[in-house]
């Protein structure tokens, strides 16, 4: 429920409304605005409908929030959030955002050569995996807490922020002690213990989308970590499974839009998992930005042919510095900034 206060509300019928809400076993929310301020009720429908807010002193209209998504939806929060992903580097605003770096980190010059490399041609923050989610359990499952260091030592001498993924809930507090920002990775969006644990690590998130999850499903997990007492989270389409077999999977910008509309979280596009082969990389990339996309997420490695993980998608240092040259003129066309 959205309660809109009228613009002489008092602070004391402010007062009034959020307790009502508390006492009735709900969860009050305080949303001040420019011109006035509104007040959110979370729980269950028919205790909201009993406390009769409408008739309230200073209240101007109740409104039901009709997605069963709350806190991450547009209804309940008009304006962009943006989100810090450590430093300087925020997503969401006008910058759009560029994080790049191998799938895994596999040795500390591989991850130095790699760092150094996207730092050059642009990128904002950087990314390489720990603990790997694979297919099979015979591929290379990541270096652990090994990795972790490595990305300790590229943040700090690169001054960059770095981002990993979390797999189970016993890791999350080495992994949030190491890396800036926590991934989600798509065969854990419906994890709901780990969202609950990483929602509460008091760090910053991207939750990337399942595999064959429905953008509402995808926006229910986010609602999972913002309750948990995350605010700042990044959505990333990362390509789903559709019947075509010719790409690893279907980047979904129709998703992206949507979810612009739907939601105040920044959305960013994974274009190398949904390519799954480093041709088609540059022109998604470029598409992610001209649909509205906040940042991309892309896999580059020094020396692909020796990755020791989705080699096949990842760009080349000189591919991905192509790259950022090719997007910069379409960010100025859409308004966005690189730099
Ligand atoms: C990854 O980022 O390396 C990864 C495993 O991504 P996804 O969860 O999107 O497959
Ligand atoms: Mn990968």
């Amino acid at each position: 429920m959205i309660v809109v206060m009228s613009p002489n509300a008092t602070p004391s019928h402010i007062g009034d409304i959020l307790s009502s809400i508390e006492s009735a076993g709900l969860t009050p929310l305080h949303m001040p605005g420019t011109e006035r301020v509104v007040l959110g009720a979370l729980g269950d429908e028919r205790a909201l409908a009993e406390l009769h807010l409408e008739a309230f002193d200073g209240v101007e209209s109740v409104k039901p929030i009709l997605t069963p998504y709350k806190l991450v939806s547009r209804e309940m929060h008009p304006h962009d959030s943006v989100v810090g992903l450590g430093g300087s580097v925020r997503v969401g605003g006008e910058r759009f955002v560029v994080i790049a770096g191998p799938c895994s980190v596999e040795t500390s010059e591989q991850m130095h050569d790699a760092v150094g490399a996207v730092v050059a041609a642009g990128a904002h923050a950087v990314r390489g995996g720990a603990f790997k989610p694979r297919s099979s359990p015979y591929s290379f499952q990541g270096l652990g807490q090994e990795a972790l260091d490595i990305l300790v030592e590229c943040s700090t001498a690169f001054g960059v922020p770095t981002v990993t993924e979390v797999v189970d809930t016993s890791h999350v507090d080495a992994v949030a002690a190491s890396a800036s920002v926590l991934q989600v990775g798509a065969r854990n969006m419906q994890n709901y213990e780990l969202l609950k644990a990483v929602g509460a690590a008091g760090v910053p998130v991207i939750l990337k989308r399942g595999l064959s999850a429905t953008l509402q499903e995808f926006l229910l997990s986010a609602e999972y970590l913002m309750d948990a007492g995350c605010a700042d989270i990044v959505l990333c389409e990362r390509g789903i499974r559709t019947f075509e077999t010719a790409t690893r999977n279907t980047l979904d910008l129709g998703g992206v839009a949507y979810l612009k509309n739907e939601t105040h979280l920044p959305v960013i596009v994974d274009p190398s998992h949904a390519a799954g082969r480093r041709d088609l990389v540059p022109p998604l990339a470029r598409a992610a930005l001209a649909a509205g996309a906040d940042g991309l997420i892309i896999e580059v490695h020094p020396d692909p042919a020796t990755a020791w993980s989705d080699g096949a998608q990842s760009l080349t240092p000189h591919d991905f510095s192509r790259l950022m040259d090719s997007l910069a003129p379409i960010a100025t066309a859409v308004g966005r900034t690189l730099a």
